[in-house]
């Protein structure tokens, strides 16, 4: 079948998640095993989630609402934006697939950063897009490369902001200055993922940005502070043209009725994520405080995640993995040298720290 397959995807790498904590249970025979791979939130949702989802479940026989309407109406309320400029899918890895089948043809470029978040260039190769990757510099954008490798075939520039693995962030002075004399008609995917967890003052407001440039389309997620990995919700921020065309191609149930309970719950408890992001914040300064007594390099981070360097990662995530602790090893990002950690509970970084130290 290979020979009738789609000429753009033979060449694609798969995605490689963050292995599930039973599949390393199972595969080395440990009890105890602690996940630090895939920047969820170790405390998981707002407990109220729980309940609404166990009411919502009765009437999983029925189709969910297509339309989003009550998380659009929160969200309408939270954001202050209007209800035609909000898009779901099914995670935020969806509206990054989404965007690209609307806007991009074979032949047609993409500008991503080097190394930036894999879906940008796996749906990108699918889509038989030319990928101009533009290396970071210490870890930040270059966005002077960036702006200087657009094309008249340029149909989208993706910002990871912040970025992963890198975990540094793009301010508003630096956005707002990309954008000015840059084509109107190229689409600006602003990716939020970790918005929640930025505190700095400086960093982008995008909402604001959408109001003034119609090609700046953002995107969110419950995925991460909101503890919704499992259940596959974002939302997607951009003009109401933006919208309209990404919803053409979007399939009409693909969030699913659980998801949507979640995320509305969680997000109508906010004095529950203002804790836990300050939670994060204490653990992040604590693991930089432990990493410097180990003479270790890290990337500082405004996430929930953190950039390690080490002399072989490859060699190191192992090491953790037999002590029960999945990490990332970067080399798959080109980054022989990096390890990326997710910040975990208090209990969890001591762990993290304590074997880090019996291995190096
Ligand atoms: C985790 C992540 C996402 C997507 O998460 P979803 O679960 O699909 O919402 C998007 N972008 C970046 C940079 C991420 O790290």
């Amino acid at each position: 079948m290979r020979r009738v397959a789609k000429r753009t995807i033979l060449d694609v790498k798969p995605y490689i998640p963050g292995k599930p904590i039973d599949e390393v249970k199972r595969e080395l025979g440990l009890k105890d095993v602690i996940k630090l791979a895939s920047n969820e939130n170790p405390y998981g949702p707002s407990p109220k989630v729980f309940q609404a989802i166990k009411t919502a479940a009765k009437e999983i026989h029925r189709y969910p609402d297509g339309g989003c309407f009550y998380l659009r109406q929160a969200l309408v309320r939270h954001l202050k934006v209007s209800p035609e400029q909000l898009i779901f899918g099914n995670g935020s890895d969806e509206l990054i697939v989404l965007a690209i089948r609307a806007f991009v043809e074979e032949g047609d470029e993409v500008i991503i950063a080097k190394p930036s978040f894999l879906i940008y260039d796996i749906a990108s190769q699918i889509a038989g897009a030319k990928i101009k990757s533009i290396p970071l510099i210490d870890f930040y954008y270059d966005l002077k490369a960036m702006k200087a490798a657009v094309t008249e075939k340029t149909k989208i520039i993706f910002l990871g902001n912040p970025d992963n693995p890198a975990g540094t962030y793009l301010t508003q002075a630096q956005v707002e200055d990309f954008l000015k004399d840059l084509r109107s008609d190229i689409l600006i995917f602003l990716d939020e993922a970790y918005f929640e967890y930025v505190h700095a003052k400086d960093y982008v407001k995008s909402t604001g940005l959408i109001n003034r440039y119609k090609n700046v389309f953002v995107s969110r997620t419950f995925s991460k502070m909101y503890g919704l990995a499992g259940l596959r919700v974002g939302y997607g921020i951009g003009s109401p043209e933006v919208v309209d065309l990404l919803n053409r191609i979007r399939e009409p149930f693909n969030v699913n009725s659980l998801a949507q309970t979640a995320a509305l719950t969680a997000l109508a408890d906010q004095s529950y994520y203002k804790k836990l992001a300050r939670m994060v914040e204490v653990e992040r300064k604590s693991l930089y405080k432990e990493f410097k007594r180990l003479k270790l390099s890290y990337i500082q981070s405004c996430t929930n995640f953190i950039l390690i360097e080490v002399n072989d990662s490859t060699t190191v995530a192992q090491q953790l993995l037999k002590r029960g602790i999945i990490i990332r090893d970067m080399s798959h990002w080109g980054l022989t040298k990096y390890i990326r950690v997710t910040i975990g509970t208090q209990k969890e970084n001591r762990r993290l720290i304590k074997a880090l130290e019996e291995i190096l």
